[in-house]
């Protein structure tokens, strides 16, 4: 007998339609992606200001390769730290008002690193129960006690934490929720954390770029300093449009990780092109608030057309637009059925959200327009009316 018994399983994932097949993509993100040949209206990135495929992020990338070369060489301890590293985690210090800011690989990296360099065994981590899988990991690899509470449930984590006689408490949030698109209760993260002398950490991956008059984010937006949420940590993949993520914090924060988080030690520095590119990304994010104010534009135009149209939405007023339909089988053909209209939106099933609660999550970038937008609510229509 196999002991793994793979077949088996995937097998088992094919019937109850949670098999996932990727999709392969011919052109640049944007707002159109070309797949099979086929051109499509893509609601489906996380490229929210259309920064991914900009032409002067572009010429960045290639006047950095041009002189460093592709290749990092190294970790970042040894000799993969390179000027563009360092000038673009001074530009994010300053860019989100902290002291100063860490790069890391990936924000799924930044999450594990960070949260398994500041709690141990014997500290406790309290979790929003919808936090993205990369915070949740982070607080399993720690050894730290783990407590979840109900998605924004502020009476829930107050009691958990009047009932934690642990010396060192860290709270984690999602800033806004990847697959909901609300937003966190800062006010209310804040008061708890501050009362109970916890440490407060957001992951704001899906507010960078969007939220807050230059972009800074939910904390821009919130107007939040560094003592109020001492730990930040934003991607650099989603709204700047290039790959990467970052935490920003205080002196002791970056130079405690930059000692212990082992997913910044033990791993090779990204190209320092791709530092380059989002140094220009970052420069557009701020200077082109047009950006943003299309963004709000769009999403008011859908939130709108999906009304009138009776569906029904979220409390969400960010780009990421879920409409729940809770059923794998139900989203598999909902997004098929997109598909052959043109128009991709991501099917999500179980892991990524709860049994029950499937969905189609549909983000908008800048670069949409106002005729894709209401394509894509012609097909809805046509879809569920
Ligand atoms: C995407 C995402 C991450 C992971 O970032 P990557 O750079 O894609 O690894 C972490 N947290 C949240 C909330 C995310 O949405």
């Amino acid at each position: 007998m196999d002991p793994w018994e793979l077949a088996t399983k995937l097998d088992e994932l094919k019937r109850q339609q949670r098999y996932r097949l990727r999709k392969t993509i011919e052109s640049p993100q944007g707002a159109s992606v070309q797949m099979a040949g086929q051109m499509f209206d893509n609601f489906s990135s996380n490229d929210y200001l259309g920064l991914a495929n900009h032409p002067s992020v572009i010429k960045a990338f290639q006047q950095a390769a041009e002189r460093y070369g592709v290749g990092s060489g190294s970790a970042h301890l040894i000799c993969g730290h390179s000027a563009e590293h360092h000038a673009l985690e001074e530009e994010l210090a300053e860019f989100t008002g902290r002291d100063r800011a860490l790069i890391f690989s990936t924000g799924y990296m930044a999450n594990l690193g960070a949260i398994s360099a500041m709690a141990h065994k014997g500290d406790e981590i309290f979790q929003d129960k919808l936090n993205h899988a990369s915070l949740i990991d982070g607080g399993r690899l720690s050894g730290a006690q783990v407590k979840r509470f109900v998605h924004g449930d502020m009476g829930q984590l107050k009691q958990l934490l009047e009932g934690s006689s642990t010396r060192r408490k860290l709270v984690v949030s999602d800033g806004v929720f990847s697959m909901d698109g609300d937003e966190a209760n800062m006010q209310g993260l804040v008061g708890l954390t501050e009362t109970s002398n916890a440490m407060l950490m957001i992951d704001d991956a899906h507010g960078l770029g969007v939220l807050g008059e230059k972009g800074g984010g939910l904390l821009e937006a919130c107007d939040l300093n560094q003592q109020q949420v001492p730990i930040l940590m934003a991607t650099l993949g989603k709204g700047l449009g290039t790959s990467g993520a970052f935490v920003a914090g205080s002196e002791e924060l970056i130079e405690t990780l930059i000692q212990q988080a082992r997913t910044y030690v033990f791993t090779t520095a990204m190209p320092s092109a791709v530092m380059a590119a989002t140094r220009q990304s970052l420069k557009i994010c701020q200077q082109e608030t047009w950006r943003r104010e299309k963004l709000r534009h769009l999403v008011a135009r859908f939130r709108k057309g999906a009304e009138q149209l009776g569906l029904n939405l979220m409390p969400s007023q960010t780009p990421i637009q879920p409409i729940i339909l809770g059923s794998n089988e139900a989203v598999m053909a909902a997004g098929e059925y997109l598909k052959e209209k043109g128009i991709l939106v991501g099917a999500i099933r179980y892991p990524a959200v709860k049994k029950a609660s499937e969905r189609l999550r549909i983000t908008l970038s800048a670069t949409h327009t106002d005729s894709q937008v209401d394509n894509l609510l012609l097909g809805l229509e046509e879809l569920f009316c």
